[in-house]
């Protein structure tokens, strides 16, 4: 790809148009620091203008479409996503910076979701309620109404498909924010439903910034709900901003996972995982491993057997095949793990790998993966999420002291533990306050198991069938046999 690509339209109501109180703006490669496309951002009027699009398609064609031909449309998009798959995988990885070898595993799978979730729209019934032979009680899920889709730009099109499928097969329609480092994707999504023969209104594209154009959204009184990815901070800014219109929120927010390597497990297996899951998409995910528990009778050599695989991983521009780790996403979040990094050393840590930028590798925002040991678990880079390449060891004697270990934080997202035990690993896996808990495995994630945080890692589930309740009302009816009013409760 030569030149600037343009997209200077938003997509809403079903047209391309042009912002009427936005801006088209550059939008840069993470590899090269140099602009690569321009595309158009939308303001306050932009997302008025979606959100009434939005709101006439929930109550038009979109609620009263047979849910069959709901799904259909659905299977459609997702025949569509699986025919540009390869295009996809291109974009992303130039706009994300993320490897374009682990693009692949990812964007490949991402039909799945409209597959499964078109599977279960027409299986989201309500039930009946037993009373008396006076009554007949039953409940029947009903469509939330407007969907305020807010995403972040370290997965961009996987943050929205897990929004968007079981959205539009609760029967909501969406306004999607993207992040404002990452928005190219959201418009290729946008074209996708077009051409699936999605209704006018059901998708609407309106990147934009946060505190401007998402807090427009988040505030907006036609918006029934809010299905945020991104930082707990936001989070609470979003609490506070939709307070008065009392709204239902979704929030996928950040974690600090634990990951224990207990003295019995398949070292070998459990290496590959630890450094995997610390340096995947260069560190910028929710789920990494960053916390390493290592039992201290192994600890010696799961360091340097760390340090030795940071120090080997290709890292490079996103778009070439052989790069295993692309560049931190923006200048914003390279600084920001630059200034983690010296927190680590200034607290005391001792550097067994990586610890600065990648200088020769020129503008692009790249940091080679950094492995800190004897960590405390009261050091700033043992507590707080850091979203890079960055891993903390800290070892441990006793399964209740890791235990309590990994439990002490505020977040609750996910944790991955190793032992050959399998007793252990119910009892431990049991105790751990955490959405997933993986055993012998780490990151294992699918359309199908429920996704999310204890604590301030957020509230609601995505994936699975959970991740419908998010987009459905229950409303309970009551239906007299008798024709006879009788209120047991009337004075
Ligand atoms: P962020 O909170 O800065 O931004 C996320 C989105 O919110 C962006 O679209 C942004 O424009 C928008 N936004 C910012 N301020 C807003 C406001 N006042 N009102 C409305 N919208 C606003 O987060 P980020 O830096 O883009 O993403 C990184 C964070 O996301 C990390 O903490 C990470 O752990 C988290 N994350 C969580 C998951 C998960 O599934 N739990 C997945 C991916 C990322």
């Amino acid at each position: 790809m030569s030149g600037i690509v343009r997209q200077d339209k938003l997509y809403i109501g079903g047209e391309w148009v042009d912002p009427i109180d936005g801006d088209v703006v550059p939008t840069i490669d993470p590899s090269t620091g140099e602009p690569w496309a321009e595309v158009a951002f939308g303001g306050p009027k932009d997302i008025d203008r979606a959100v009434a699009a939005a709101k006439e398609a929930f109550e038009g064609p979109w609620r009263r479409m047979p849910v069959t031909e709901r799904a259909a449309l659905l299977r459609r998009f997702a025949e569509i996503y699986t025919r540009r798959t390869e295009e996809l995988i291109q974009l992303e990885a130039r706009d994300s910076g993320r490897a374009i070898r682990e693009v692949r595993g990812d964007v490949g799978n991402h039909a799945n979701w409209f597959y499964w979730f078109a599977s279960l729209a027409d299986k989201m019934g309500g039930r009946t309620i037993p009373f008396d032979e006076s009554v007949h009680i039953f409940t029947t899920r009903q469509p939330v109404g407007v969907v305020g889709g807010i995403t972040p730009w370290n997965v961009p099109l996987l943050s929205t498909v897990w929004k968007l499928a079981p959205a539009l097969a609760a029967g909501c329609t969406f306004v999607h924010k993207p992040a404002e480092q990452t928005p190219f994707t959201a418009f290729e999504l946008a074209r996708m439903g077009e051409e699936a023969g999605l209704p006018p209104g059901v998708l609407n594209t309106v990147p934009g910034y946060g505190p401007t154009t998402g807090a427009h959204l988040v505030g907006h009184r036609d918006v029934d709900k809010i299905s945020f990815t991104g930082e707990g901070r936001t989070a609470a800014e979003i609490q506070r901003a939709g307070a008065g219109s009392l709204k239902r929120y979704s929030f996928e927010l950040g974690g600090k996972s634990p990951h224990i390597l207990f003295e019995d497990c398949d070292l070998e297996q459990a290496l590959n995982a630890a450094t995997g899951s610390a340096f995947v998409v260069c560190g910028q995910s929710c789920a990494l491993g960053s916390r390493l528990y290592v039992h201290r009778s192994i600890y010696g050599r799961v360091a340097e057997e760390i340090a030795r695989r940071a120090g080997t991983i290709r890292v490079g521009n996103a778009m070439d095949a052989n790069t295993q780790m692309g560049p931190q996403s923006s200048i914003a979040q390279l600084e920001k793990t630059l200034s983690y990094i010296d927190i680590g050393k200034q607290e005391g840590a001792t550097l067994l790998a990586g610890g600065s930028r990648i200088e020769e590798l020129g503008k692009g925002y790249y940091v080679r993966p950094t492995v800190f040991a004897d960590v405390t678990s009261d050091m700033r880079i043992a507590r707080e999420e850091i979203f890079g390449p960055v891993v903390s060891l800290i070892p441990f004697d006793t399964e209740e002291e890791v235990i309590a270990l990994a439990n002490n934080t505020r977040y609750g997202l996910a944790a991955g533990l190793w032992t050959r035990d399998s007793a252990r690993a119910h009892r431990v896996a049991a105790r751990i306050d955490a959405g997933i808990v993986w055993v012998n495995t780490y990151r294992f994630i699918r359309w199908s198991t429920p996704y999310g945080g204890f604590k301030g890692s957020g509230v609601g589930r995505e994936n699975g069938v959970e991740a419908m309740d998010a987009y459905l009302e229950t409303k309970t009816t009551v239906i007299s046999t008798t024709g006879a009013f009788a209120d047991p409760y009337a004075i």
